[in-house]
């Protein structure tokens, strides 16, 4: 079975209500969620409620929502950091980035999926 890709899952799926979404910050500019299918055994998505395509795209009028993404950021990372110790963020641009709605990545653990997106055996996701 292939993963469906999605040009723009954020704004199609999540921020329309279609997809519902275990939500662990939210404000008013952003939105911190558990991932859909996590690649990591713990795994959230901070993304900006108003569409913006990716990092290098950010305009002078959105560096608040970028500001508070970061702050949303900072924040599901210090929650990683005190229940295992350490996390990982990041933020993918261009041909790396098949969902074209900046999106940053916050995780924790091993990987829990291979690059086509099947679940390794090993282990168990969040
Ligand atoms: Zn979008």
């Amino acid at each position: 079975m292939t993963e469906q890709k999605w040009e723009d899952f954020y704004c199609d799926e999540v921020l329309s209500g279609k997809t519902q979404v275990e939500i662990v910050v939210e404000t008013e500019h952003c939105l911190a969620f558990y991932h859909t299918r996590p690649y990591y055994e713990v795994h959230f998505i901070v993304i900006p409620k108003k569409h913006i395509l990716s990092f290098l795209t950010v305009s002078n009028e959105e560096a608040e929502i970028l500001s508070d993404v970061l702050q949303v950021v900072k924040q599901v990372a210090s929650k990683l950091e005190k229940d295992y110790g350490a996390c990982t963020i990041s933020t993918n641009i261009g041909n790396y980035q098949s969902n074209k709605h900046m999106h940053w990545h916050v995780h924790f653990g091993a990987k829990v999926r291979d690059e086509q997106g099947r679940l390794l055996h090993d282990h168990q996701a969040k």
